[in-house]
């Protein structure tokens, strides 16, 4: 299937990729958007919170965008975060409202998780979510059917450095770049407790990849 790839920085490209029924954005500066062959997703989950502030700073100083799927209840309370986190031109994406395992909830539940979420969301951003990743990736056939009814997109991950976990910095930078290839979509955390070891690597990761030759896109869902 053939996916849009937007070059913000460059020329407007139109390529076929991996990822299904998706849209990707470029992100990078002019050099790699004309290579735009070799990329990666980065997202960042469970936010916003306070190291919000801190990955956005890095990632600026890169001149990377990234994909946040923020918690509900976390917008509600850092709204103006998610407003930064937009207007710097990064994706902000729908993670429900306060991290349930979306296969154990009725359908009331469900909607309200999700449309909910959209509600603070749309309000800081003026968009509304078309992609959901639900907490914990737990995901059976009756979620995606009822992501879909929603008008959802479920968009799950491929790199998983585990970087909640607090292994350290140098085992989350070494999880992400052993394991990431092209098309990657890269799981880190901005949220969910204390993200010093993931603001820590970020530089490193960040640095590497593009040493490696990797865009940077960011991923919308249509
Ligand atoms: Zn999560």
């Amino acid at each position: 299937m053939a996916v849009v790839v937007l070059a913000l920085l460059g020329p407007l490209l139109v390529v076929g990729c991996t990822q299904p029924t998706d849209a990707v954005t470029a992100s990078a500066g002019s050099g790699q958007a004309a290579a735009a062959s070799k990329y990666v997703i980065l997202t960042f989950d469970d936010g916003p919170s306070p190291y919000t502030a801190k990955v956005l700073a890095i990632l600026h100083a890169y001149g990377v965008k990234a994909t946040f799927f923020e918690l509900g209840q976390n917008v509600a309370r850092y709204p103006s975060l998610t407003r930064r986190v937009y207007l710097a031109g990064n994706s902000v994406q729908n993670h429900t409202w306060d991290h349930r395992d979306l296969r154990r909830v009725s359908w009331t539940t469900f909607k309200s998780e999700v449309l909910n979420t959209d509600r603070v969301i749309r309000a800081q951003t003026g968009y509304t979510p078309r992609c959901l990743r639900p907490p914990y990736g737990a995901v059976n056939s009756l979620t995606y059917r009822r992501a879909a009814s929603l008008g959802k997109t479920v968009r799950l991950w491929t790199v998983d450095p585990r970087d909640w976990s607090r292994p350290g910095t140098s085992v989350i930078v070494r999880r992400v770049l052993a394991n990431v290839r092209n098309g990657s979509v890269i799981l880190l955390h901005d949220g969910g407790g204390n993200r010093s070891q993931t603001v820590a690597a970020l530089p490193t990761i960040l640095r590497t990849l593009k040493a490696r030759g990797y865009a940077f896109y960011t991923t919308w869902c249509g």
